[in-house]
């Protein structure tokens, strides 16, 4: 056992350019830990470099620089046990059509080296429910199911670290909930689990820790509880007893907001204003008040503040 599952430091790729595509810098010095038995979420917005940095840990892509080392392996150094410790599930569901899954299963177990005797296809294939599918062409299989096929052939040589790219991405909510499932019980087994993501809701209740990267650099990196509470600001909701289009005199420091159903929003910092001090404040205005109620920050709050919203060129 290693402390760390995966260290990353200072990695970068550039894309090179193509008639079609100008180059990209997709990972600009990435430094990146991950400790052994957390369900760690990779977090950020399309086109940040998610499936890049992915894509490097499973040797699909080349990084033009940098340091990777999977379970105490470095990649340039050990390949084949670094490769060993560590199966991914692509965001692409690229699979070969004319197989079925059982066979599917059999060939990555082949590429992995293990021997027919220590084959668990059955198995696998039942861990992930596609049993009665196992003999149907992939072609024949939906979405979710091809889904599921490409974790079953992440597990064929039961690593310790599971890397899964956008693993909900477009299933429904059934399939979802299986799929979490899953992924926490093989956590609570041990497995090491990664996941990246563009759902807050997902990030929020499966990552013990979260890594936010945005436009190739990582922007944030705590345990998801501590990530949350950086956020300082709070909202009060006030709701008038008569609709107003005026705000009331506000102390410094309060940003507040007549919002669409007539309510009013108060955001202010924790650190540096009691809720006793609006409060006060209110009571001189004349405001009468027939509602009350408080907003707390959420991780949208975290990711909106260290991602800045943009239209990538490409
Ligand atoms: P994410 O998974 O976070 O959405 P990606 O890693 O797929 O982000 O992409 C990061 C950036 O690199 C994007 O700007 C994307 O267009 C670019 N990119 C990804 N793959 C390639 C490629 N094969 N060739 C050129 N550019 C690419
Ligand atoms: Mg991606």
């Amino acid at each position: 056992m290693t402390d760390f599952a995966i260290q990353i430091s200072d990695l970068r790729k550039t894309y090179a350019p193509t008639r079609r595509i100008t180059g990209k810098e997709a990972l600009k010095g990435i430094d990146l830990n991950i400790r052994t038995g957390k369900v760690f979420g990779l977090l950020g917005p399309n086109g940040a470099g998610k499936s890049t940095l992915i894509n490097i840990l499973a040797g699909l892509v080349v990084k033009t620089s940098g340091q990777v080392t999977i379970w105490g392996f470095d990649q340039d150094v050990n390949p084949r046990q670094s490769r060993a410790s560590i199966g991914v599930v692509p965001q692409e569901l690229n699979l070969d059509a004319f197989l079925t899954p059982r066979e599917a299963v059999e060939v990555q177990a082949g590429l992995y080296g293990i021997p027919k005797s220590a084959r668990r296809t059955d198995e696998i294939l039942s861990r992930v429910g596609l049993s009665d599918k196992a003999d149907a062409y992939a072609r024949s299989l939906s979405g979710g199911m091809r889904r599921r096929l490409l974790l079953a052939k992440a597990m064929v040589h039961s690593p310790p670290i599971l890397v899964l790219d956008e693993p909900t991405a477009g299933v429904d909510i059934e399939l979802r909930r299986m799929l979490w499932d899953y992924i926490r019980e093989l956590n609570t087994q041990g497995t090491t689990i990664i996941l990246t993501t563009h759902y807050l809701e997902e990030a929020e209740e499966m990552c013990d820790e979260i890594a936010i990267i945005d436009r190739g650099t990582i922007v944030a990196q705590d345990s998801t509880r501590n990530l949350i509470a950086t956020m300082d600001s709070k909202t009060l909701v006030l709701v008038p007893e008569t609709p107003t289009s005026n705000l009331p005199a506000l102390p410094e420091g309060v940003r507040g907001e007549i919002r669409p159903d007539g309510s009013i929003a108060l955001t202010y910092s924790r650190a540096r204003l009691s809720i006793q001090a609006i409060l006060d404040a209110l009571c001189g205005s004349g405001l009468t008040i027939a509602d009350l109620s408080s907003e707390e920050p959420d991780l949208e709050d975290v990711f909106v503040s260290l991602t800045s919203k943009h239209d990538d060129p490409d």
